[in-house]
């Protein structure tokens, strides 16, 4: 069932390899922006700062979305 206010959005099965690319390649990017520490991540108790603790929430969003995107197409969905 559809919840109100969503929209169902149809891809092409090759539209959606460049997305999963696109949703990996944005994952490394954050994350590799989360391991860049700054000095506000070192005056933390969880030695990560908010930008870049937003980073790695970030990342498992990506990662999250490409692993739905996944399952939803894995009948009929070459890998990159
Ligand atoms: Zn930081």
């Amino acid at each position: 069932m559809r919840r109100p206010g969503r929209r169902t959005v149809t891809i092409t099965k090759a539209q959606a390899v460049i997305v999963l690319q696109a949703l990996a390649d944005a994952e490394a990017y954050r994350r590799r922006l989360a391991a860049a520490w700054c000095d506000a991540c070192a005056t933390t108790p969880a030695a990560a700062c908010d930008s870049h603790l937003d980073d790695l929430d970030q990342a498992d969003a990506y990662r999250a979305l490409a692993a739905d995107l996944g399952r939803e197409g894995s009948d009929d969905l070459e890998r990159p």
